[in-house]
């Protein structure tokens, strides 16, 4: 399958690249959140989460620790984020599996926080007992 992200791979869209090896490959996000925030993304399509396989995954958090330390002393950000949008519903725009890493600093007023909900009496233990793992 082709994806906005693999023909980036291919040099067929250009990008700003910042790493690339076997399995996955980061650039800077077009659209960034702040200056900086940048993109891990797998070299294979993988769509979601599910469909990426866990040798692929543990690469992509140790090259996120990667980043996190580059942004930290090259651009001296305070804080992260790691941000996985999966599935569209969750507002991934690209069916290609990548992770987010936002730089981020006191005060910066960006508020990437969803909205959040409060359980009625006995429903948080309900969800508990349904989603032990
Ligand atoms: P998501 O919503 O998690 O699928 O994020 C997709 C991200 O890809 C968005 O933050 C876009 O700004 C970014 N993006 C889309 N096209 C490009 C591109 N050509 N180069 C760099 N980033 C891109």
């Amino acid at each position: 399958m082709e994806t906005i992200f693999t023909k980036i791979l291919k040099g067929e869209i250009p990008s700003v690249k910042l790493h690339e090896d076997e399995l996955c490959f980061a650039i800077l996000d077009i659209n960034p959140v702040n200056k900086g925030h940048l993109l891990l993304i797998t070299n294979e399509p993988y769509p979601d989460l599910q469909s990426c396989p866990d040798e692929v995954l543990t690469h992509l958090i140790r090259l996120a620790k990667l980043a996190d330390a580059k942004l930290r002393d090259h651009l001296h950000c305070d804080a992260t984020n790691l941000v996985v949008n999966n599935g569209r519903e969750s507002g991934q725009e690209v069916p290609h599996f990548h992770l987010h890493v936002i730089p981020r600093w006191k005060g910066d007023h960006k508020n990437i926080q969803p909205s959040k909900e409060t359980y009625t009496d006995g429903q948080m233990a309900e969800y508990g007992k349904q989603l032990e793992f």
